[in-house]
């Protein structure tokens, strides 16, 4: 295996590192199937995310629309599976539908509405997971756990859009042990969707676990995982507004 020269983590490594922890904790859970590697890509630039690519993942996530939009003329990568990870304000639903091929993050009905809207007669379903805000921290994004049902039936309705599961970011802990109650509760959240049987919905996909928790939320019975500092390092801090 080549070694990085540029002082980088190498991708080739991280990846296979990475793949060894996912099946482990597959292994400590007795699960059979498999998970989904979600490559997140925010701040990333387009030839390492090539680099990712080239050693086989299919999957990346971004969470801003404009920084995708700059980006994706970089990247010409075949069969690759495009996720918006982050908020999406309703005024952007258009250009989402255009640039990403699932939205993992829709937490109202009038996002739903619009991604609908914009998705129009294309023929295919825009796959959408619904995203769920546990914990007691005030957040602007995400549904809370009482009203996610209620969000499933009512995008269910839209003909577009197909609901495929749940998506949460749980607050953040450096022990991921702290985090495991939040994996559950979203499984259990699921289940309990899963079991009202709501025409064309299933509830297979749960996307939770990032670099610092992924191996119990996989114990936990994630499908999706979105790494992205695990597989490229730590991202530049976001910069401060300008005061
Ligand atoms: C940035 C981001 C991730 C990846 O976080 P890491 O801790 O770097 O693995 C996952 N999910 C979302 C929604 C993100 O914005």
């Amino acid at each position: 295996m080549r070694r990085p020269t540029n002082g980088m983590v190498s991708v080739a490594q991280n990846l296979e590192r990475i793949h060894e922890r996912i099946n482990a904790a597959l292994k400590r859970a007795d699960r059979r199937d498999a998970v989904t590697l979600v490559v997140v890509t925010k701040t990333i630039a387009a030839d390492r995310i090539a680099e990712a690519c080239r050693c086989g993942v299919r999957h990346f996530g971004e969470n801003r629309v404009q920084e995708f939009k700059e980006k994706r003329p970089l990247l010409a990568l075949p069969s690759v599976h495009w996720h918006l990870v982050g908020h999406l304000q309703t005024n952007k639903a258009r250009q989402a539908v255009e640039l990403f091929d699932r939205v993992d993050s829709v937490d109202s009905v009038r996002l739903a509405e619009k991604l609908a809207h914009a998705v129009g007669g294309q023929g295919s379903k825009l796959p959408v997971l619904i995203q769920v805000h546990l914990g007691e921290e005030p957040s602007k994004h995400g549904v809370a756990p009482g009203e996610v049902e209620a969000l499933v039936k009512q995008v269910a309705e839209l003909e577009t859009l197909q609901v495929e599961g749940l998506m949460t970011i749980p607050p953040f802990s450096d022990d991921p042990e702290e985090t495991r109650p939040y994996f559950r509760q979203l499984r259990a959240l699921a289940e309990q969707i899963e079991r009202s049987r709501i025409p064309g919905v299933s509830m297979r996909e749960l996307s939770m676990g990032m670099t610092n928790d992924f191996e119990v939320a996989i114990e936990e019975g994630a499908t999706q995982v979105r790494l992205g500092t695990a597989i490229f390092g730590p991202r530049p801090a976001p910069r401060e507004p300008k005061p």
